[in-house]
């Protein structure tokens, strides 16, 4: 084994450039990043993180670049520094802040019903910003091989990884982390290798199950999204809510308009300049099958617009300010036993793509990428195949848990937010009843949320170092 270990990042999202800018504070550890597409761009549109994700930017020292990009500000208290979304790693303050409202629209007027308060807030960026400030902090210290799709790999005992690209090209490491998406090619060899080996062992029903671990599946629902001018609407609707709703100073609303099998969920990004505007549109019947077209397209305005007919005029307004839409098939992997074989590992949509419905599918790749790096820069992995199998199954132990519980939160908060709650028809109540349904349905959404603002990313780091220490 050479001195150092080499690990191979497939794939350059969210998830890949974390983990080489968390991995980039080890010096015994090489990274070469091979990334699909042959220019680093992001999609137009936004993401949010949440305080516990926020937490590993902070321990990684991304927090001052990362808020010259987003609305949220820093506050400073009498005689105390606050960080508006720190919960408890530098500070012992938490602030509860007024993060999301809740607005039942699927009627000619609609109906406010609900304020989600969660300690610490959402930071949100826009997406190009986010990746560019990642992709400044790792600088030139790692090369980023662009234009290198990955066909397979190959893992012999004791020997390197060989990966193997689709322009004929290959590489070797020592440990491969596949970071490369929802239709991650590393999940793709990882399933068919176990299968495999269950096959030749007589494990039928092992065997199926990694095989059908392989095709992410439709999860019935489709999500249109845009990045609106905020002058567009203002023009049209100089009141509208989305940019208009009394915030404390420093933080951002979002603003979510609920209906039946559908939502719309909008705030404003880059400055207040524009709106991140997503759309979903559920067929809860079809979940688990196979999208017929295209997972990710144009859509055209009419489109989007014929499923929120007789919704209130608020929400008439937006979907008529978001021009060129994109549709997105929303599309997520099936629960899977393993994250690890041998020494390759997936981390974040490889793993465990989920329903964008807890806005945690980022935070969580982020949260994987800062376990492997712990574990793949302990001292106890010292290159040896043993110890790099035993640093992964370590990380697969810490992390696949929850990881899959946030999938299944997430898929939940889906139907919630489509108002598929205990069967019951929000259409057929009215006043007060259908008032505190709605109240009941939210309280529902907050249980299954609050993970995510009151929880720290510690207990799976000590729970990574215990286990590698014991
Ligand atoms: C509508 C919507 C809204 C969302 N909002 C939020 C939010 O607010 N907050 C949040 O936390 N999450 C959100 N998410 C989820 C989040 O976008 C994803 O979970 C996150 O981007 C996943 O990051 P990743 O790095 O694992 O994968 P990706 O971002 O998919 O990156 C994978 C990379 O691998 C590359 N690649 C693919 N195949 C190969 C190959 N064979 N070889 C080499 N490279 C390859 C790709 O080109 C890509 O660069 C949302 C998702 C959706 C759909």
């Amino acid at each position: 084994m050479p001195t150092k270990l080499r690990v191979g990042i497939c794939g350059c999202g969210i998830g890949g450039l974390v983990l080489a800018i968390a991995l980039s504070r080890y010096r015994d550890v090489e990274v070469s990043i091979f990334e699909a597409a042959t220019k680093l761009a992001e999609v137009g549109a936004g993401v949010g993180v949440f305080p516990r994700p926020w937490e590993i930017i902070q321990k990684l020292g991304l927090e001052d670049e990362l808020l010259r990009v987003t609305e949220v500000k820093r506050r400073e208290g009498p005689g105390k520094f606050y960080h508006v979304w720190s919960t408890r790693t530098s500070l012992d303050f938490v602030l509860v802040v007024r993060t999301f409202s809740y607005r039942k629209s699927d009627c000619a007027e609609g109906i406010d019903f609900y304020t989600l308060f969660t300690q610490g807030t959402l930071i949100s960026f826009h997406r190009a910003d986010f990746q560019q400030v990642l992709l400044r902090r790792l600088g030139s210290q790692y090369k980023i091989h662009c234009g290198k799709r990955l066909r397979a790999y190959t893992q012999r005992h004791n020997g390197p990884i060989k990966l193997w690209f689709e322009d004929g090209s290959a590489a070797t490491c020592d440990v491969l982390i596949g970071a490369d998406g929802l239709k991650s090619a590393v999940r793709k060899t990882l399933m068919t290798e176990k299968a495999q080996l269950a096959q030749s062992e007589g494990r039928r029903a092992e065997a199926a199950d990694y095989l059908a671990s392989i095709e992410a599946l439709w999860s019935g629902t489709v999500s249109y999204r845009a990045v609106i001018p905020t002058e567009a609407i203002r023009s049209r609707c100089p009141n509208h809510r989305v940019f208009t709703q009394p915030v404390q100073v420093g933080f951002l609303l979002t603003s979510y308009y609920l209906g039946k099998n559908a939502h719309i969920v909008a705030y404003p990004i880059s400055g207040g300049k524009m709106i991140n505007f997503a759309a979903f549109v559920a067929r809860h019947e079809k979940e688990n099958t196979k999208f017929d077209g295209p997972w990710f397209a144009p859509a055209e305005k009419e489109e989007l617009a014929k499923h929120f007919r007789g919704w209130e005029p608020e929400v008439q307004m937006l979907v008529n300010s978001a021009d060129q839409p994109l549709r997105w098939a929303i599309h997520t992997v099936k629960p899977l036993s393993t994250f690890v074989d041998g020494r390759v590992a997936i981390m974040g949509d490889a793993a465990h793509a989920m329903h964008p419905t807890q806005g945690s599918g980022a935070g969580q790749s982020i949260e994987d990428a800062y376990v492997l790096a712990t574990v793949l820069g302990h001292p106890s992995t010292d290159g040896s195949c043993a110890s790099i199998q035993r640093a992964l199954k370590i990380f697969d132990i810490v992390r696949r848990p929850r990881a899959l519980d946030v999938s299944e939160g997430s898929r939940l908060n889906g139907q919630y937010f489509g108002l598929k709650y205990k069967g019951v028809d929000f259409s057929s109540l009215q006043g007060e009843i259908l008032q505190n349904k709605l109240v009941e349905l939210m309280e529902t959404v907050k249980r299954n949320w609050a993970w995510t603002w009151s929880t720290s990313p510690d207990d799976a780091y000590e729970e990574a170092i215990q286990l590698l220490e014991s």
